[in-house]
């Protein structure tokens, strides 16, 4: 699978620093012990937009392993019923790698939560135990039409990008 220069829903993913904290300190745990992990990033999908917005992670209780990991449909159903609550949808997946390769495995294009158009899954190496808040080595892999592309750097960076949770000018002048 090489990777794709471009985005094939063309959408851009707004997501605020916390989510990426949150998500890796998730990891942390699991880091320790050398399994994988997972984590979901839910929020809105504005109609009309072709930006979307991160506000929540999920942490399923998973089943973790050395090398793959796996949410039960209760867990998966569970935190769907949460968020629909508040009228969060599901955008994304991360998960964490035992070694640098951070592409998907082919359990993993089997096993994703979603495969809808536009779902994203992200991979981050070495169990994440480093925390990458601007996501430097992390894949970016996105469904179309029942399949997954890998993208390339540039084009994982336009597709997510990290923004502030506050910015403060108090003081600069
Ligand atoms: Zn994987």
């Amino acid at each position: 699978m090489r990777p794709i220069r471009q985005s094939k829903s063309g959408r851009v993913l707004l997501v605020p620093k916390h989510v990426v904290r949150q998500s890796y300190e998730a990891f942390g745990d699991y880091c320790r012990q050398r399994l994988e992990s997972v984590v979901y990033w839910y929020g809105l999908e504005t109609p009309g937009s072709s930006t979307d917005v991160a506000v929540a992670v999920a942490i399923p209780d998973a089943q973790c392993h050395p090398t793959w990991y796996e949410v039960s449909a209760e867990q998966a159903s569970a935190m769907r019923t949460t968020m629909a609550t508040a009228s969060l949808v599901c955008l994304a997946q991360f998960h964490t790698h035992p070694w640098k390769n951070t592409r998907h495995s082919l359990y993993d294009d089997r096993n994703s939560i979603s495969i809808r158009n536009g779902f994203l899954s992200l991979v981050a190496p070495n169990y994440g135990c480093r925390q990458d808040l601007g996501l430097e080595e992390v894949s970016v892999h996105e469904a179309w039409d029942v399949r997954w592309y890998l993208l390339a750097k540039p084009a994982g960076q336009r597709r997510i990008r990290i923004v502030d949770d506050a910015v403060d000018l108090r003081g600069v002048r």
